[in-house]
């Protein structure tokens, strides 16, 4: 008898794998566990617009809990596993909750995400220290955000910037603390860092680069300043910490699944044991245009992609798509929208008007086109989506010109560009 596909984490990746798993044919159990008390639920808002108190958490839901039954799709919520054994080499086997429940499997599948990076210093762990990855975490912050004057943001990245923007416009004194020179460095361009800066000034956010916090003091258990590394003394009544993420290994680890900086996966969601799947922000996965590396992408639109690769693959198919990475960011009014992979680049130039808060900066490497970061410029970023998604180019001679439209634009890519990129 069947006893059904286990999918252990119960987020974007994991409900679009099960929900894929059942278009796909399959007739058997699948169960979905999760270790937070809710039903699966977006994230991207939580930095957004449900921070800013814009909409409720049902909005926030992926799927109704009836429309789930009605696929029948088992949702077990607040069930953390903590322990995982497949029978020989899989794919059968058996889960563990930390409350004791026992969950037997026929396949097994790992969307299991990321937690948030910790600070390590003295008084991280005072009330009114914050990290935003959960829903819990955005309603207590939403709390007390409003009860606080002075936020400091620790990370300069798109989480952090994106939570002291929410601050910044409900009035409150905002500083971000980086440790690098620049601002979401690890993603953009310098030229997208320096607009980031000035444009968060503009707006009354104070940022201070090459800053380290030594500690957190505070009095009565609350949190009153950050301490930075130069001597100076930041007050605060709420603390944001937004360093990172680090992927959940702990059952690939018991399962002996390869991991290097995330569960690694091929194209086909497979990890080292092919009877075993993983897809979201616990992989690495090797590059979409080369097919080779190991490339954490923690986004909604590959968990999706992932989920439903893996989807194919327990379905007994081998299937993947391999469409060009997305990822956006809204900051106040500014609308970041990220299309293609830029590390590697050799070169890049800026198309339209980082004064006017409307621009693009295109990646290229060897003259192809790799990727575009754009600034309110819709126009930009669908352009360059569509030349990467059809393996075309746009010259970077013609590019600069703002009264054509990169669309107009599109060429054929050199030969050498088109050959890297893997078929699906
Ligand atoms: C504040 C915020 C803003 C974001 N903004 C954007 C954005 O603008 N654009 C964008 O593309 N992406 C954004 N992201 C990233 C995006 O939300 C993630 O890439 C996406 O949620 C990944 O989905 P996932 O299912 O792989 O992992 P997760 O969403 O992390 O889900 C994994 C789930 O598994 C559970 N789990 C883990 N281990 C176990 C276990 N042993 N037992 C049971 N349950 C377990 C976790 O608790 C969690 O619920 C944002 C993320 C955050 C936190």
């Amino acid at each position: 008898m069947s006893v059904g596909t286990l999918i252990v984490g119960a987020s974007q990746a994991g409900i679009q794998l099960a929900l894929s798993l059942r278009d796909a044919g399959e007739g058997g159990p699948i169960t979905l566990v999760g270790d937070e008390p809710h039903a699966p639920y977006q994230r991207p808002p939580l930095s957004k617009s449900y921070l800013q108190g814009d909409i409720g958490f049902d909005q926030l839901l992926l799927r109704a809990p009836e429309y789930l039954a009605g696929q029948d799709i088992s949702v077990l919520t607040g069930e953390l596993v903590n322990w995982v054994e497949l029978e020989g080499e899989g794919p059968s086997g058996v889960a563990l909750t930390a409350s004791g429940e026992t969950l037997w499997f026929d396949k097994l599948a790992l969307t299991v995400g990321a937690s948030p990076r910790r600070l390590a210093v003295s008084g991280a762990d005072l009330d009114g220290v914050m990290y935003l990855r959960t829903a819990n975490d955005a309603a207590k912050l939403r709390q007390l955000q409003g009860e606080a004057e002075s936020v400091v943001v620790v990370g300069g990245g798109f989480i952090g910037l994106e939570a002291a923007a929410v601050a910044r416009a409900q009035g409150k004194t905002v500083t971000v603390v980086e440790a690098a020179d620049r601002l979401m460095g690890r993603a953009v361009a310098p030229v997208v860092s320096g607009f980031y800066l000035d444009a968060h000034a503009r707006r009354g956010v104070t940022i201070r680069l090459n800053a380290e916090v030594v500690s957190l003091t505070g009095r009565d258990a609350r949190v009153q300043s950050v301490e930075l590394s130069d001597g100076s003394s930041l007050p605060a009544d709420l603390v944001i910490i937004g360093i990172g993420v680090m992927p959940r290994t702990e059952l690939a680890d018991q399962l002996d699944l390869v991991c290097d900086g995330g569960i690694v996966v091929d194209r086909f969601a497979r990890t080292s044991n092919p009877n075993v799947v993983a897809a979201g922000d616990c992989t690495v996965q090797p590059d979409w245009r080369t097919g080779s590396g190991k490339v954490r992408l923690e986004s909604v639109q590959n968990a999706i992609i992932q989920a439903k690769a893996a989807a194919a693959t327990l379905a007994g198919r081998v299937e993947s798509d391999l469409p060009v990475p997305r990822f956006w960011s809204e900051q106040f009014d500014l609308k970041l929208r990220i299309a293609g992979l830029s590390r590697g680049h050799d070169y890049y130039l800026v198309r339209g008007a980082p004064e006017r808060e409307s621009f693009s900066v295109l990646y290229y490497h060897d003259d192809a086109l790799m990727a575009v970061d754009s600034v309110n410029a819709p126009g930009d970023y669908m352009a360059v989506q569509k030349a990467l998604t059809q393996g075309s180019t746009i010259r970077a001679q013609d590019a600069r010109d703002v009264s054509v439209s990169l669309r107009e634009l599109i060429r054929p890519a050199p030969a050498e560009a088109r050959r890297i990129r893997p078929r699906s």
